[in-house]
């Protein structure tokens, strides 16, 4: 697997986990998302998050309701299921306890390295 493709296929979890956070609060579309990814600086495409929001009906997380007539136009709104719920509040420990670790015990550690009221002794 190329460094690229190891990017990305940890950057794909991290927008299933934008996507369960803002669908827990008010059903989204897909321009939203995408819109939203790139406000945060992803550069992703429809043939990315629409395959992703798909996969994501399938395993039960998300419920997808066409918006308006149900015509060929019609908007696919998708919101969050209970079980996506319960997937997002498991997410929230595990984001939280990496971020602890990975970053603000990280900052300590480097805080305290570049210290001088912490050096030993001499
Ligand atoms: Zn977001």
């Amino acid at each position: 697997m190329s460094k690229k493709e190891l990017v990305r296929d940890i950057l794909l979890s991290v927008w299933r986990i934008h996507i369960l956070h803002h669908a827990a609060h008010r059903p989204v579309i897909g321009q939203w998302i995408i819109r939203e990814l790139r406000h945060h600086g992803y550069e992703v495409s429809p043939g990315t998050i629409y395959p992703l929001l798909a996969r994501m009906e399938r395993r039960g997380w998300l419920v997808c309701e066409l918006d308006g007539d149900g015509g060929s136009k019609a908007k696919r709104e998708y919101s969050l299921t209970p079980l996506g719920h319960d997937v997002l509040a498991e997410l929230r420990a595990v984001v939280g306890e990496l971020h602890h670790e990975v970053v603000e015990e990280w900052e300590e550690r480097m805080g305290s390295e570049h210290d001088p009221a912490s050096l030993p002794d001499s």
